[in-house]
């Protein structure tokens, strides 16, 4: 038997962490990590966070999980804060960002055939985007690595370049359902979109009784510098995913949608065994407790500002490896003058820091958002040095 016990999809390094201890990692041998990866966006309170632990803790001894069978004080609660918080009406609870996009475009689905409108099953969505790794999701990707092997992808699907609205446009025919995004591409390569392109699809939506879907997954929970990204663009989704750090570590996500947009979901719809459990709506609990107020969100903005201003005038000293700064709030992307998964090791390797290479020769920084000027610090001076140490592979 050669295959390992656990199936061997993940390139694997040779890091092993066992602990955590707010913005750090500590590995099997004892090692500190600083962590600007954060599980992938996903420990937006850090590690070992006392309020997060505090809650599940006591979820866990009260009542860790019951059927959607019984009544939920705990997802009414939770719900309704995310319907304060949002341009939302309604919410499903689910256990990942794939499945929070897997109900969304149902939802989207529903909305019309719902209505009797049985031709209308697409959703446009755009290149390099990432969406999941369920076969509904990699089939809303136009990334053919995530095909390979699986096909027949799902019907229903048609890719145009992100950011290209006339493209967009284009693409509308009898058979849209609406448009499915990431306001910010993030495995694409922290890629953010324009303004004109996320009013102009909200525009085209309405114009054409279209979907908008967004895929806030990685953008979403303050991530960005606002509880979700869209506000920053002036206009509201009909329907939206979000997972990643909704619970800070606990497996958690949602798909928000306004009335008219669920119109389709009724009982029978849909559903989930583990979604919306007590135990993961404690979790979601201390995390929105812990993050859905400005002193908070002004905290990731000016936290964001002073890096970027660092990171920006550093990558002046070394034009050779790094070409531009970009992203919103605390997901930003050094996008480098090669592909970065070689730096990324070597900073990992040898300076203990944890970044994570993103889509367009991109290394993503997308730290637990309570870093403060210590992190920034401790930051810079491993990144210094991990420039200065590197020898490029020859591009
Ligand atoms: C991570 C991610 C997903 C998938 O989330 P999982 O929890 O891995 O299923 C979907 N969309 C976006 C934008 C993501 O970043």
């Amino acid at each position: 038997m050669s295959i390992t016990p656990l199936m061997p999809v993940y390139p694997r390094c040779a890091f092993r962490p066992v602990r955590g201890e707010h913005c750090h990692l500590i590995g099997e041998d004892g090692r500190r990590y600083l962590d600007f990866a954060a599980g992938i966006a996903v420990n937006i309170l850090g590690h070992s966070h006392p309020g997060l632990i505090g809650a599940i803790q006591k979820q866990a001894e009260t009542l860790m999980h019951v059927s959607n069978l019984y009544g939920s004080p705990q997802g009414e609660k939770l719900a309704q804060r995310l319907v304060d918080l949002t341009f939302a009406d309604t919410v499903f609870f689910t256990n990942s960002g794939a499945e929070a996009v897997e109900c969304a475009i149902k939802t989207a689905r529903a909305y019309h055939q719902h209505a009797g409108d049985t031709q209308r099953y697409e959703l446009i969505t755009f290149n390099n985007a990432f969406h999941g790794r369920t076969m509904a999701t990699i089939s809303a990707s136009s990334q053919d690595k995530m095909h390979k092997g699986f096909m027949p992808l799902l019907e229903g699907f048609k890719y145009v370049d992100f950011d290209d609205l006339d493209g967009a446009r284009a693409a509308i025919g009898p058979h849209t359902a609406g448009f499915l995004v990431e306001p910010v591409q993030g495995e694409g390569g922290i890629r953010p979109a324009s303004d004109a392109f996320m009013k102009g699809l909200r525009d085209l939506a309405d114009a054409n009784d279209l979907m908008l879907v967004l895929d806030e997954v990685q953008t979403g929970v303050a991530r960005t510098g606002t509880m979700y990204a869209y506000e920053q663009y002036g206009i509201e989704p009909d329907i939206l995913a979000t997972a990643k750090g909704i619970g800070g570590g606990f497996p958690l996500g949602a798909c928000l949608a306004t009335e008219k947009a669920a119109r389709g979901m009724q009982i029978g719809s849909h559903g989930s065994t583990y979604g919306g459990n007590p135990l993961a709506m404690a979790a979601g609990e201390a995390v929105l407790g812990a993050v859905a107020n400005d002193e908070f969100l002004g905290h990731v903005r000016t936290t964001s500002d002073r890096l970027r201003a660092r990171l920006e005038q550093f990558i002046g000293n070394y034009p050779e490896l790094f070409e531009l700064v970009r992203g919103k709030g605390l997901m930003l992307g050094v996008k480098m003058r090669q592909e970065p998964r070689a730096f990324v090791a070597h900073l990992r390797d040898n300076h203990q820091l944890l970044t994570v290479a993103a889509g367009d020769n991109t290394l993503r920084l997308v730290p637990p958002l309570v870093i403060g000027d210590a992190e920034i610090e401790e930051f810079m001076d491993k990144l210094s040095a991990g420039a200065a140490s590197y020898a490029p592979v020859a591009a």
